[in-house]
């Protein structure tokens, strides 16, 4: 997710290149709109990665003043056009029309709550997405400011969002109050000598360096920050509430060069590597990765053990994030695309595989397996996450309880499943010593199941808002809902 206001500048192209940056947090869609000041929003989104789906004629249509910009993934069932974003909404109020933009980096847990509450008021909508939800309780909104607008609706939404409105002059940018998901403010240099300083927000700081802007800070929980022809104000909407902020953005879900509270996440992991080893050493002959999500701790592990390290396999960098594809054959069909071992580095070797994450445990399986053909006398993985054993409801779709690997087995039986000789997930302790960060501000409940904010199982399920049939009834057959009391995974992920 990114938003920029900035006369002066190529804003669309500048949207264009942050959402390359932020490929990896979604590549079902992407889209871009933009304004000129006064004028009207045009938007361009479309299923597909930000390559496919951008012209060099569709940054010429969407030139402006400012712009944001976002790229999607979901579960299967919400990967479809009408989902994708910006959403933009007009509506009518006190005789005038606010006409804005939105883009939406989390999930709501109320978004049921909210739609019933606004299909009352006689409001429709073209989508299935929650974040279409909030652009239509803002654009319907009576307060003349957008930002009055948005400090009113704010403390109603519940659950995970780093959001970005657009307006015909100005670009509005405000995360939840327990800061749950990134957002990060951004200066760029003036074009020319004694030019205007702007400003832009992005889900993360690589976006940021790509397009040459400065990291300024990061958007506070709970903050509604307006990038204007004023420069940038703020005011704190909600600053009291418990911050959770996501402990699984440093260990597997942003970017290895993004920074996040301070911390460079290539240089946190590889202490995650480093404490992986205090935790549990192992006699070996070489360190791998499973590249690149291990490469990091791999380094790390590595350095604090003295055993060599190599690559084990060379990985097709063509070929999708496995984790983020929807649909169980997908992944398995990916895999075997994406990773080819190098017999002559692992023939005979006693090896330490390092990885990030362990969720279905399918892909781990594979790697094993691999491992072994290719000749290896013996597979320990080390992984630089606790077991993964309940659903995230903030928008990281992790699957069902049920499909986790770790849910309802010991370590050693998930290694028994995996086939690997020994396998050590970092504690709970070892990922806070390494981000240098304490549980009380941050949100684990994909490890502990402890979910800080109240409520969180009365989420609605995947199909909560599909065709016009809301309920919490329409979760999937088998789905931890109807197993366990508690709501399903979320479906609608994105940046
Ligand atoms: S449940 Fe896990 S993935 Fe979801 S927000 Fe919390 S730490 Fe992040």
């Amino acid at each position: 997710m990114f938003g920029i206001y900035a006369p002066g500048h190529e804003v669309s192209r500048l949207s264009y290149f942050a959402l390359y940056a932020l490929q990896h947090r979604g590549q079902e869609s992407a889209g871009i709109a933009a304004a000129d000041r006064g004028g009207h929003i045009i938007t361009r989104r479309e299923l597909g990665l930000v390559s496919q789906v951008f012209t060099e004629n569709d940054l010429h249509t969407l030139a402006g003043e400012l712009a944001i910009g976002h790229v999607r993934y979901s579960t299967t069932g919400s990967n479809a056009w009408e989902n994708s974003q910006p959403v933009q909404r007009s509506a009518g109020r006190n005789g005038t029309s606010r006409e804005l933009a939105l883009a939406h980096n989390g999930n709501l847990i109320n978004a049921v709550e909210l739609h019933d509450e606004l299909s009352e008021r006689g409001v429709t909508f073209s989508s299935t997405s929650d974040s279409e939800i909030v652009a239509a309780l803002i654009a319907t909104h009576p307060a003349e400011r957008i930002e009055d607008a948005i400090a009113d609706v704010l403390p109603r939404l519940r659950g995970a969002f780093s959001i970005v409105v657009m307006t015909k002059d100005r670009v509005v940018a405000f995360r939840d109050p327990h800061g749950l998901r990134p957002l990060a403010l951004g200066v760029l240099k003036p074009t020319e000598p004694g030019g205007e300083v702007r400003h832009c927000v992005a889900s993360e700081s690589c976006a940021l360096d790509i397009i040459g802007a400065t990291h300024l800070r990061d958007v506070q929980p709970g903050e509604v920050v307006t990038l204007s022809e004023e420069g940038v104000q703020s005011r704190v909407v909600t600053p009291d509430a418990r911050k959770a902020f996501c402990v699984f953005e440093y260990i597997y879900f942003a970017r290895p060069d993004s920074r996040m509270h301070g911390q460079v996440l290539q240089v946190a992991r590889g202490r995650m590597g480093e404490i992986l080893w205090r935790e549990a050493p192992v006699e070996a002959d070489l360190v791998i990765a499973v590249p690149d999500s291990g490469n990091a701790a791999a380094r790390g592990l590595a350095r604090a053990s003295g055993i060599p390290q190599d690559d084990g396999f060379v990985k097709n960098r063509y070929v999708a994030r496995t984790f983020i594809q929807p649909g169980q054959e997908l992944r398995k069909h990916g895999l075997r695309l994406k990773f080819n071992p190098l017999p002559e580095v692992i023939a005979g070797k006693r090896l330490v595989v390092v990885d990030d994450s362990i969720v279905r445990g399918n892909t781990t399986r594979q790697i094993v397996q691999m491992l072994r053909d290719a000749g290896a006398s013996e597979v320990h993985m080390r992984i630089s996450a606790p077991p993964i054993k309940h659903p995230c409801h903030y928008g990281i779709d992790m699957s069902t309880r049920e499909e986790m690997i770790a849910h309802g087995r010991t370590t050693d039986e998930v290694a028994e499943e995996l086939g690997c000789d020994s396998l050590h997930y970092l504690s709970l302790e070892g990922v806070y010593e390494a981000v240098g960060a304490t549980r009380a501000t941050h949100c684990d409940a994909c490890f502990t199941g402890q979910y800080p904010l109240d409520r969180t199982g009365e989420a609605g399920g995947k199909y909560a808002l599909e065709g016009g049939a809301v309920g919490r009834e329409a979760d999937e057959p088998g789905s931890s809902s109807a197993q366990s009391g508690e709501s399903q995974a979320l479906p609608l992920v994105r940046a």
